[in-house]
């Protein structure tokens, strides 16, 4: 397994995207950054984008990538082109996506610097959510938090697949957990959470 090396670029929207880069190259989880901030700190060459989600914030730069291979999921395609299934509107402007990208599917592994990165679908917060695990990295996007789950009240939420996405991250093998926003956390501090998580969504 070689080092890598995983470096956060937090946008005005206070969303998270991680440059993850070995000794030659870079790949990138999700969009919310610009070519040019990555370039302040890394010359690398930057090989694959792949996306936790479609909503705005965390695909904005999106545009900068235009020639570098980018994963989604499959349901990608029916939020990118719908300014209120990609929470634009959230944000108080209207935005929409047309681009080619790379459907993902559940459990696909892909070879990337030199290892592997998995593919986990985890719709709830969105039916398009995917989370990512390299080297025992998770990257969660907006469905689990260090200290908070992903919204679930917005127009493609479900909370009963946020509750199985979750059960799942409970079941993971994984060390270091790293979100869409906010501050990174750890597998041993989520197996105390996720379960409250769990009694929570129960209620409400
Ligand atoms: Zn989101």
């Amino acid at each position: 397994m070689s080092a890598l090396t995983i470096t956060k670029f937090t946008n005005a929207y206070e969303q998270n995207s991680y440059l993850i880069s070995n000794d030659k190259e870079s790949i990138l989880i999700d969009a919310g950054v610009s070519i040019e901030e990555i370039k302040k700190v890394s010359p690398l060459p930057i090989v694959a984008v792949f996306i936790t989600h479609f909503h705005f914030d965390h695909v904005v730069q999106i545009n900068d990538y235009k020639g570098v291979k980018i994963y989604a999921h499959p349901r990608s395609k029916e939020i990118m082109s719908d300014a209120e299934k990609n929470a634009s509107t959230q944000f108080n402007t209207v935005k929409t996506f047309s681009l080619d990208f790379i459907p993902v599917a559940n459990g696909q592994q892909i070879d990337v610097l030199n290892s592997k990165i998995t593919v986990m679908f985890s719709p709830g917060h969105t039916f398009d959510g995917v989370c990512y695990l390299i080297d025992n990295n998770l990257f969660s996007g907006d469905t689990l938090f260090k200290k908070a789950i992903g919204r679930y009240d917005l127009s493609t939420s479900n909370k009963q697949e946020l509750t199985k996405s979750l059960q799942n991250i409970l079941n993971m093998d994984y060390v270091n957990l790293y979100p869409g926003h906010g501050e990174a956390s750890t597998n041993i501090e989520q197996q105390n959470l996720i379960p409250k998580w769990l009694r929570y969504l129960k209620i409400y």
